[in-house]
């Protein structure tokens, strides 16, 4: 996938984007709107998470929606394991890719799976000597830029916990996130080169952005820059906190397929199927929205004009 103009849009939106969404949406609309996306040529899709119901009660379903993915013979779908338990459920359920998470700093890890780094290193281990080898494991280091507790996280921190999680498994996809949506072009030109460098053999690496402060298309690029060629959005934008105001989620699909099919980077996403998608997400009950091309490529022609007279 880094051969030629092209690039690989991950879409999250059924997973980070719902995750945070407190009215349950119901499965079958889950369904309905993922069998959209593919339509819209959406081959890889993170349609949920394996993890305890009581934590997040909206990802209740991800073994049913997962089901249902063998209908699309295009799809790839992935899931989100925090630990070697749930990743040996999401196999007994069909998974044939894992996304395993760590956060980069200790609190963010402590808070989100109840382990210090290290332990969740330790975990990785145990869930690669659990799961066939043919399972597709893709890593996703969360706050490797910014942590909601600790601020800016060193790049030497990220980069060490890799030395140990490469040693694992050198042909994982890696993904280094922005959790926060606080990182900025140049920290992430210097990580994703620091990190392309210290890890030669690393064949795929990805960005996992959010746009809470404007900055996600111009990481994207910047990334896309520094060699990157996968990168995970979700429509509408979805994945703010409701109970942060003003913070919004990933950066929305709709954008980056805009902005790398202006530049002559080819998503192989049809972004006028795309759009309809998009507007039905944004409209999920208890969700907030993000993005801007959504808006830009619907609104009417005659408000355009209208805009253009002020
Ligand atoms: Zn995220």
């Amino acid at each position: 996938m880094t051969q030629g103009r092209q690039v690989e849009i991950v879409e999250v939106g059924p997973r980070d984007g719902y995750q945070g969404i407190d009215p349950f949406i119901p499965t079958q609309t889950k369904i309905w709107l993922l069998e959209r996306l593919v339509a819209a040529g959406l081959n890889r899709i993170e349609v949920g998470s394996f993890v305890s119901e009581k934590a997040l009660p909206q990802m209740r379903d991800t073994h049913e929606v997962l089901a249902v993915c063998v209908r699309w013979p295009s799809l790839k779908p992935q899931v989100l394991v925090p630990n070697e338990k749930w990743g040996r459920s999401a196999v007994a359920a069909g998974a044939k890719q894992l996304v395993f998470v760590l956060s980069v700093s200790e609190s963010h890890n402590r808070n989100n799976v109840r382990r210090t780094p290290a332990e969740s290193v330790e975990e990785y281990g145990r869930l690669l000597q659990a799961i066939p080898s043919d399972t597709k494991i893709r890593l996703d280091l969360a706050t490797s830029f910014d942590c909601p507790f600790e601020g800016r996280v060193p790049q030497e921190k990220a980069l060490s916990l890799l030395d140990r999680l490469v040693e694992l498994k050198s042909d994982a996809e890696i993904c280094l996130c922005d959790t926060t949506g606080r990182a900025d072009p140049a920290h992430v030109e210097s990580l994703f080169t620091a990190a392309k460098k210290r890890f030669p053999n690393v064949q795929a690496w990805a960005l996992h952005a959010h746009d809470t402060y404007g900055l996600g298309l111009a990481n994207v690029n910047v990334a896309y820059r520094a060699g990157v060629r996968v990168f995970d959005a979700s429509f509408a934008g979805l994945g703010g906190c409701p109970f942060a105001p003003g913070a919004t989620g990933n950066v929305a699909t709709e954008d980056l397929v805009w902005m790398f099919e202006r530049m002559g980077v080819s998503t192989g996403i049809d972004i006028e199927a795309l759009l309809p998608v998009a507007q039905e997400g944004a409209k999920i009950p208890g969700g907030l929205s993000g993005g801007r091309v959504r808006d830009a490529l619907t609104s009417r022609p005659d408000a355009c004009a209208a805009a253009r007279q002020t």
